[in-house]
């Protein structure tokens, strides 16, 4: 058993990314070919905003969001505490202070209450300017954005959708990385949409700042490549990545959703209540990044693992260590009792295996894993 299997993925689409990776190899067009612009205009018309601009990872994009806005020294960027290291590390980059704000203990995603409370404790501190809610579609379901506009708008910040997990879901008709004042999104390989090495994009409605979007990931580039009038970056989709994504984003769009939506129905009929199966909330609609259960406690969970390494089952856990732990942030003061929910998940989280090619045979092996050992902690 796979965790996520690619391999079976390719198989099923096989000629149609044979094909389209020979298309490059033959033009040489490497960089900046045409595939490129017809991914960006393709992705931006799914999302349905007007600029998507391609980058070389999800870690760039939301580096270069950052760097549009001009975000920096002195401020403030409120970022989940139970994410992906990416999410934090991009603000310190620009050199701006990331605070951690807890998370839901159903959702994993951002607790808006916990997000209000910080915000005006900063505001109270005085010493950083709030300045950008930096919100995580957690697993593939978005965070809560209509209450996260509110509180952005109320104390005048900016929302950046860090949608890496959440391409392909939505809230109501609303598709992911369409929520922030800019969203964005990455293509590494065991993302809803992968390519075969790293890839990410922005998305925005601003035309100003996918200008400079546009300019910072070419090395600050003026009207040429040679025209260099800001500090950038260089940080481009090539183009045997964009030919990848542009066979795969069919299967994605016709077949691999709806088919992560039934691998999701069957691992809840085998748990029934033994694990505490994601939730998914009310309207929204998840790509299903990862399939994370919640076990009972450490221990429970660690009895899990072994079970399941002793039986080839592959499983990880994402993620060990909330961000405010991090020793890459230890130069910041966080203070651990704002942290009770995001510890609890450090502790007890486990991601199954989980993709769209997965068997129901398989599902049942995971859960009669876990059954067999459920009779022992009972
Ligand atoms: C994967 C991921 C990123 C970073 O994407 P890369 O393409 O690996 O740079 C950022 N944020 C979250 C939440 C992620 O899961």
């Amino acid at each position: 058993m796979k965790f996520r299997d690619l391999g079976k993925q390719y198989q099923a689409m096989k000629s149609d990314i044979d094909a389209s990776i020979n298309t490059v190899i033959e033009k040489a067009n490497f960089i900046h070919g045409e595939q490129v612009s017809e991914l960006e205009k393709c992705l931006a018309k799914y999302v349905g905003v007007r600029h998507c601009i391609t980058c070389a990872n999800g870690t760039d994009a939301l580096q270069l969001a950052l760097m549009a806005w001009g975000i920096g020294k002195g401020d403030a960027v409120f970022v989940p505490d139970f994410t992906f290291f990416a999410s934090g590390e991009v603000v310190s980059a620009v050199g701006a202070v990331p605070v951690f704000v807890d998370v839901r203990q159903d959702t994993f995603n951002l607790d808006c209450n916990a997000l209000e409370r910080m915000v005006e404790k900063i505001e109270e501190e005085g010493r950083l300017r709030p300045a950008v809610v930096l919100a995580v579609d957690l697993f593939g379901q978005s965070a809560e954005y209509s209450r996260i506009w509110e509180i952005a708008k109320q104390h005048n910040m900016l929302v950046l959708e860090d949608g890496a997990q959440g391409f392909g879901g939505r809230i109501g008709e609303r598709k992911a990385c369409s929520f922030g004042d800019i969203s964005t999104t990455s293509f590494f390989p065991a993302k809803p949409l992968g390519c075969y090495g790293d890839g990410g994009a922005v998305f925005t409605d601003y035309d100003e700042w996918a200008d400079l979007i546009r300019s910072y990931c070419v090395h600050g580039k003026g009207f040429s490549k040679y025209d260099n009038v800001r500090i950038g970056m260089n940080s481009r989709l090539d183009t045997l990545q964009a030919s990848v994504l542009l066979a795969k984003y069919p299967y994605f769009i016709s077949r691999e959703l709806e088919q992560v939506q039934t691998v999701a129905g069957w691992y809840e009929e085998q748990f029934n209540g033994i694990v505490k199966t994601p939730y998914v909330l009310e309207g929204y609609y998840s790509s299903w990044a990862q399939y994370t259960v919640k076990l009972l406690n450490r221990e429970i969970r660690d009895g899990v693992m072994r079970l399941f390494a002793e039986n080839g089952v592959p499983c990880a856990v994402y993620y060990e260590k909330p961000m405010h732990r991090q020793k890459a942030f230890r130069d910041y003061q966080y203070d651990e009792a704002d942290y009770p929910i995001s510890t609890e998940l450090s502790r007890t989280v486990l991601s199954l295996p989980f993709h769209p090619y997965m068997s129901r045979d398989e599902v049942s092996l995971v859960g009669k894993l876990i059954s067999e050992y459920a009779k022992e902690w009972e």
